[in-house]
């Protein structure tokens, strides 16, 4: 029965909910739904890489030999087996990981939350790239830092800024490899530095590292957590080696964070859904990875390699973008004045699609950047987008 003239409630949110907003990524990837778009815009994987078959038997198997408990609540820290997987994967180069600092998350973007919750008060200060993951802006913005910005150059995040900027930093967020958005990767004896660098100023490193499997160039290089696995907080994710639809990621820190990390994740969650820990053990538990992510790396260094070709010969000179050795993004930017946000609407309403720098700065922002992914899209509309996107821009440089 439904009760009629009762007072309407008027919504009173907390300040925390007041200040929150739609990611514009997910603003734009609404509009790019449309077929005739040509979205260079998501940060999606590429669905032609997913294992689906694969997937459906590790659930047929996992659901008629251990229903039950497949289907049962589970521990906060995750399903032991996976977390051994994952701690024997990551022990390399001398260091040893150990289980108990492995929490399993409802995605890596869960995690960072977490990290949040648990290391930031209001007005503490968290360390940034410049520019740096959306998401991550979005997930540490609720709990209301300082954001001071730390200046990178091709070479990746500057050591010597952290070290001016850092004192009394409770985080510094980075993405050592292929970042999100530039693509750039940080090199070997900047990462030495900046290990020592937080180490000697006691911040909190946290590196991000969902696409260091996609190396297309080079040798893998090595894992700040490797180097220091007592003051690095090290996140990984199943998304772009696996599937993102399945919500499957870690945290691995050390012991007295780990617990408090899973004490938050108990209040958000109680836990990471079993079913699919335990399917993804069944896939990756024979050394499935390591046939399939060269599959992966050669798809997307090929879609890389057809971007940066129809980019080389179809934007205007002036116009700069970087190389990636891996991941999913290149990064470009435009002549001083031109500005990729209203670039952006005149780009959409000619179905091209691409992320305006904007959003992935916590300070200043430069407007003439803009964030292209390569991994969706056919080589043929990669061409014929790009060549859109270059008349387009050159169309502001005779102005
Ligand atoms: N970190 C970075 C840098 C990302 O690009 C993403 C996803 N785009 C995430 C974290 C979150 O990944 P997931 O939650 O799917 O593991």
């Amino acid at each position: 029965m439904k009760l009629d003239n009762l007072t309407p409630i008027e919504w009173k949110f907390s300040e925390r909910a007041e200040q929150l907003q739609s990611s514009m990524i997910r603003e734009i990837l609404k509009i790019t739904q449309r077929p005739e778009v040509i979205s260079f815009a998501g940060g999606l994987p590429s669905p032609e890489t997913f294992p689906v078959e694969r997937m459906r038997a590790a659930f047929d198997k996992v659901l008629s030999t251990s229903g039950k408990s497949a289907l049962q609540y589970g521990p906060t820290d995750g399903y032991a087996p996976l977390r051994e997987f994952i701690a024997n994967s990551l022990s390399t180069n001398g260091a040893k990981i150990s289980p108990d600092q492995v929490l399993m998350v409802s995605g890596s973007q869960q995690g960072l939350d977490l990290l949040g919750k648990v290391l930031l008060d209001e007005g503490s200060k968290a360390l940034v790239e410049t520019p740096s993951y959306l998401g991550a802006l979005q997930a540490f913005s609720v709990y209301r830092p300082e954001f001071v910005s730390v200046e990178m150059d091709e070479h990746g995040l500057l050591p010597s800024a952290v070290a001016a900027k850092g004192e009394g930093a409770r985080l510094l967020y980075s993405l050592p490899n292929f970042q999100n958005p530039t693509g750039l990767t940080l090199s070997t004896e900047r990462r030495i530095e900046l290990v020592e660098t937080c180490a000697r100023m006691r911040i909190p490193l946290l590196e991000d590292d969902p696409y260091g499997a996609l190396c297309y160039r080079g040798e893998p290089l090595p894992k700040m957590l490797n180097m220091n696995p007592d003051g690095v907080i090290y996140m990984g994710s199943f998304s772009k080696v696996l599937t993102p639809g399945i919500r499957l990621g870690y945290v691995v820190a050390p012991h007295k964070l780990i617990r408090k990390l899973e004490q938050a994740k108990q209040a958000a969650d109680l836990h990471t859904a079993q079913l699919t820990q335990m399917v993804v053990y069944e896939v990756i538990k024979d050394g499935f990875l390591d046939e399939h992510i060269p599959t992966i790396r050669t798809f997307y260094s090929g879609q890389c390699d057809i971007m940066l070709d129809a980019l080389s010969k179809h934007f205007p000179a002036g116009v700069t973008w970087t190389k990636p050795d891996g991941g999913m993004f290149i990064w470009v930017k435009l002549p001083q004045h031109i500005d990729s946000m209203a670039l952006s609407t005149e780009a959409i309403a000619q179905n091209v699609a691409f992320v305006p720098g904007v959003p992935f700065y916590a300070g200043v922002p430069e407007t003439n950047t803009l964030r292209l992914s390569f991994v969706t899209v056919s080589p043929e509309r990669i061409y014929e987008g790009i060549e859109k996107l270059g008349k387009l821009i050159a169309s502001k440089l005779s102005k």
